[in-house]
């Protein structure tokens, strides 16, 4: 990886994702110093990266995955199936995951990533088998070496079958378990400011998966040690009724009552809010993940997200599991968005633009960075670029557009922190198909049993 020092003029674009930024950007010591407007040179002394084959945009940021779930890709026994039987199709199988496997599956998932031009991605790791108990610290260690930005979330599920939730018990953990790991994982790997490279939330599954104690005692922690909530929320229609049969209310009372309905929590999904609900979330400050790929394979709804941002809900992507995507590609998430939402609202109210701000700006809010997602000065050097030059984007007009619009999938380059993690399309000493062979054998086996 390079590491720069001096300053580097990202020159003269063939388009930018910025206003007053014609001929490019200045990034030093990891941010954005200078916006190079039409006509004008840097003030910066600069070495230059010739940008003119290049479609410039903040670094993706994703806000909802579960990276061991690229392990379980299109299982023929999960085929097919609805969030429920398809969770239980799969719990097994994930009750097989050891350590080497879940590095494999998170060097998968955050190298597709960082490939298709996500510079900061989070995760949701809720599933901790005996000999897993390290999970957290595994994903660190992958993130550190290819050099991007995370917010990792220390998951949990403590409600299994034997307590009427839906897991099988060999994956869940008990309350004092979960919360003493999550104060370590905090105290160990969460770094605070706007450099931050790692840092970690506490993140219960779902109010299927969690008893009501962990859920209040997780929210307060959260509290406590200053860090961010994240759970699944409003997925379906099978958990509202759970829910109501359950704790005699819908999800998002349950989260209220629960201590989780603030400006600290981003939920995943958030399909079947009604309005009522969205207004109070809007109030709260709590936002959404949309994960509209996820939503459409489980036939789980369609976020209603203009209704959303309407209500004051900002709105951020996420690619969600590999097990119900099945992919991590962020920019494809982007047009699968665009494309869902226009469907829903016409063209009148969501373009391209509209996708683009939701993988960016809405996202760096829903994790709590407003220093990412944005080209400006002072903002964070994660950037990402992309050429034009595939067979599917020959004859296009608008490049931005195009990028939507003409479904690109693979940056050329892409920069975090200042520091190139992707050249040419590639990762610097990342073996690609010795990964694969790894990877699929470590999946072959998990679910070979
Ligand atoms: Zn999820």
């Amino acid at each position: 990886m390079m590491e720069p020092k001096h300053a580097i003029w990202i020159k003269d674009p063939m388009a930018i994702l910025a206003e007053g930024a014609e001929r490019g950007v200045v990034v030093q010591n990891g941010r954005i110093v200078e916006l190079v407007a039409k006509g004008r040179q840097p003030a910066t002394p600069a070495t230059f990266f010739e940008a003119g084959d290049h479609v410039v945009l903040p670094g993706l940021i994703n806000t909802h995955h579960h990276f061991y779930q690229t392990l379980t890709r299109a299982l023929p026994a999960a085929l097919d199936r609805e969030l429920f039987p398809w969770l239980q199709a799969l719990y097994p199988v994930w009750a097989r995951l050891t350590p080497q496997a879940l590095e494999l599956g998170v060097n998968v998932a955050m190298s597709g990533l960082l490939l298709s031009g996500c510079t900061t991605t989070t995760d949701h790791h809720y599933v901790f088998p005996a000999g897993l108990e390290n999970a957290v610290d595994i994903e660190v260690a992958v993130a550190q070496r290819l050099g991007m930005r995370v917010l990792l979330t220390r998951g949990s599920m403590n409600r299994s079958q034997r307590d009427g939730g839906l897991p099988p018990d060999s994956v869940v953990q008990d309350e004092d378990t979960i919360l003493a790991d999550s104060e370590r994982v905090v105290a160990r790997h969460h770094q605070r400011g706007e450099e931050a490279m790692v840092q970690i939330a506490l993140a219960p599954c779902s109010p299927f998966t969690v008893t009501t104690s962990l859920m209040r005692a997780t929210t307060a922690l959260a509290d406590r040690l200053d860090v961010r909530l994240h759970t699944h929320l409003g997925e379906t229609e099978n958990e509202n009724k759970f829910c109501e049969e359950m704790h005699g209310c819908r999800p998002l009372d349950y989260l209220e009552q629960c201590g989780g309905l603030n400006a600290r929590t981003w939920l995943a999904h958030g399909v079947h809010f009604n309005a009522q609900e969205m207004q109070r979330l809007g109030k709260a400050g709590t936002t959404i993940s949309h994960c509209a790929c996820s939503n459409q394979v489980l036939a789980s709804g369609c976020c209603p997200v203009c209704d959303m941002e309407a209500s004051g809900v900002v709105i951020g992507l996420g690619v969600d599991g590999s097990a119900s995507n099945d992919q991590s590609n962020l920019m494809q998430e982007v047009r699968a968005a665009f494309l869902l939402q226009r469907a829903r609202y016409g063209a009148g109210r969501v373009s391209h633009k509209d996708a683009l701000r939701w993988a960016t700006q809405g996202s760096a809010a829903c994790i709590g960075r407003p220093e990412l997602g944005e080209i400006a000065v002072g903002k964070a050097a994660d950037l990402a670029l992309f050429k034009l030059d595939e067979l599917r984007f020959s004859g296009h007009g608008d490049p931005l557009a195009a990028l939507v619009l003409c479904g690109a999938h693979r940056a050329d380059r892409v920069m975090v922190g200042g520091r190139w993690v992707v050249a040419d399309g590639a990762i610097p000493g990342l073996d690609v198909p010795d990964l694969i062979r790894r990877h699929s054998a470590a999946a072959r086996a998990m679910q070979a049993g």
